[in-house]
């Protein structure tokens, strides 16, 4: 009897593994990502279902509870708006991290003293991670909610003191590993753990927080596969080694995007010298432009490459940009769009909400391919982005965001730049960008500037 069910087990978390490995696959291009997060969930039912079939469970009603709680809680914070998905991504990776941190608390307390060296240092990793990365998870939600003061919060000797943390919570699992015996250090290990999380994202800035939080999916991954370890459950380890690695993996594209090291996104405090730098420009002239003018510069374009940002997304914009994409094609203008590897507040922010509007994906290009059309471009319309387009990266030694790549909007022969005044952007930086002869400022909301504009098109245009 148990035979035949743990292989059909087996076989379920074998399909549920080949599932995930295909998710991450399709969800990697634009065009397949709907398919990658199908794959994805029913993957996670075909898991859910096949432990629902162990032969260890002795009663369902906890779990039925558990399930009804869960879903509910699920389907609350699937409905928040795509601007807050950073902080609800966090809040997911504090639940799994308090999961998985109270199981290898239980495995400890039930499997106490005898249990193996390995086994113990497994369960003490598992716990290390897990807490740390609860804590640091729920800090993290708790600044991009603005629950929490976004700015770093810093003080001598702070990398001292957070490093000492670590290192006294594992040599603590060390001497644990080598002497069971000594059970009272395990309570210390955790307390360490979650004090830890707490204080390693203290001098974080926000602005920063997406990667934290990327990397703190690395760690949670990594701890649900030292899980999948104590509860000899393969499934958690191959989906533990495939979420701690994608992590990784996004943490230094996001990196990479920033011109950011992990140690200087860990220990930089970025953010400090925003408010002081944002100070400075306030005063020198702009040359602004309304609606109608803007749409005559457009209809009379060739070329046009528009640049969405946060802006576009805070302003909920993308079906107006679509429509006004719509109306230039139509009159023969080739308009594409430029994607900056982190415009937005998250990964592949602006793919998404431009593939909610149904803009074909092949009008989207990368900042590698975009840059060098950008002076055979007429027009660059930068529709709520600021930092991504910012020459100081390239030209300023002493920005706070020198060396990032940034799309060479400065390039094209006309820049109008749609944002509602002079505010800076996330790195709280002036933009020499909005001072170029060549620059028109289109001030307004994103929604309402791009529809005036669609209007004076519809409204008897030109050509
Ligand atoms: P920015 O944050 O640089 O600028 C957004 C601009 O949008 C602001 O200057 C603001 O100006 C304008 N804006 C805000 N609301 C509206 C509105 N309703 N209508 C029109 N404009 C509006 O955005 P970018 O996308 O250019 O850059 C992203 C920044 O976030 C970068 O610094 C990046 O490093 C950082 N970041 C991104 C991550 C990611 O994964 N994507 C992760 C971590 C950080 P105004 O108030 O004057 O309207």
């Amino acid at each position: 009897m148990e035979l035949p069910n743990s292989s059909l087990i087996e076989l379920v978390y074998l399909a549920a593994g080949i599932l995930f490995i295909l998710s991450l696959k399709w969800m990697s291009s634009p065009g397949t990502a709907r398919r990658g997060v199908w794959a994805g969930e029913i993957g996670m039912l075909l898991a859910v279902c096949g432990t629902l079939l162990h032969h260890g469970i002795v009663d369902f009603r906890w779990i039925a509870v558990g399930l009804v709680l869960g879903s509910i809680i699920g389907a609350r914070l699937g409905q928040v708006q795509m601007t807050a998905v950073p902080q609800r991504t966090a809040l997911s990776h504090a639940f799994g991290a308090l999961c998985v941190t109270l199981v290898g608390t239980a495995e400890f307390y039930l499997r106490s003293p005898d249990i193996s060296r390995f086994m113990m240092a497994v369960i003490s990793l598992e716990v290390i991670l897990g807490s740390l990365t609860f804590t640091g998870s729920l800090m993290a939600a708790g600044k991009l909610q603005e629950i929490l003061p976004q700015r770093p919060i810093t003080y001598k000797g702070q990398n001292f003191v957070n490093l000492a943390l670590l290192a006294i919570a594992v040599g603590a699992a060390v001497v644990l590993v080598l002497n069971p015996g000594l059970t009272y250090l395990f309570p210390l290990i955790l307390a360490l753990g979650l004090t830890f999380g707490v204080f390693m994202v203290t001098p974080i800035g926000g602005a920063d927080m997406p990667t934290v939080i990327s990397l703190l999916n690395s760690y949670a991954g990594l701890s649900a596969a030292a899980m999948g370890f104590v509860l000899d459950n393969k499934l958690l380890i191959v989906a533990g080694a495939l979420d701690g690695s994608s992590g990784f993996i996004l943490s230094v594209i996001m990196s990479k995007a920033m011109n950011r090291s992990f140690t200087n996104v860990l220990f930089g405090a970025f953010g400090q010298v925003q408010a002081a730098a944002a100070a400075a420009g306030e005063a020198k002239p702009v040359r602004s432009a309304t609606a109608e003018e803007a749409a005559s510069i457009l209809s009379a374009a060739s070329k046009v490459v528009i640049i969405p940002g946060y802006g576009m997304a805070v302003a909920q914009a993308q079906h107006k940009v679509r429509e006004l994409y719509d109306i230039l094609v139509k009159q023969g203008v080739d308009v594409s769009f430029a994607i900056h590897p982190v415009a937005g507040r998250m990964p592949g922010h602006m793919n998404v909400l431009l593939a909610e509007a149904d803009i074909p994906y092949d009008r989207l290009l990368d900042m590698e391919e975009v840059n060098p059309e950008f002076p055979q471009t007429d027009v660059a319309l930068v529709i709520g982005a600021n930092d991504v387009t910012n020459p100081a990266a390239r030209t300023d030694p002493s920005s706070a965001i020198y060396g990032m790549p940034i799309l060479d909007v400065d390039s094209a022969r006309m820049v109008m730049v749609v944002k509602r005044g002079m505010s800076p952007g996330f790195a709280g930086i002036d933009n020499p960008l909005y001072y170029m002869g060549k620059t028109l400022m289109l001030f307004g909301d994103a929604k309402s500037f791009v529809g005036g504009i669609i209007r004076e098109l519809s409204g008897g245009g030109h050509q």
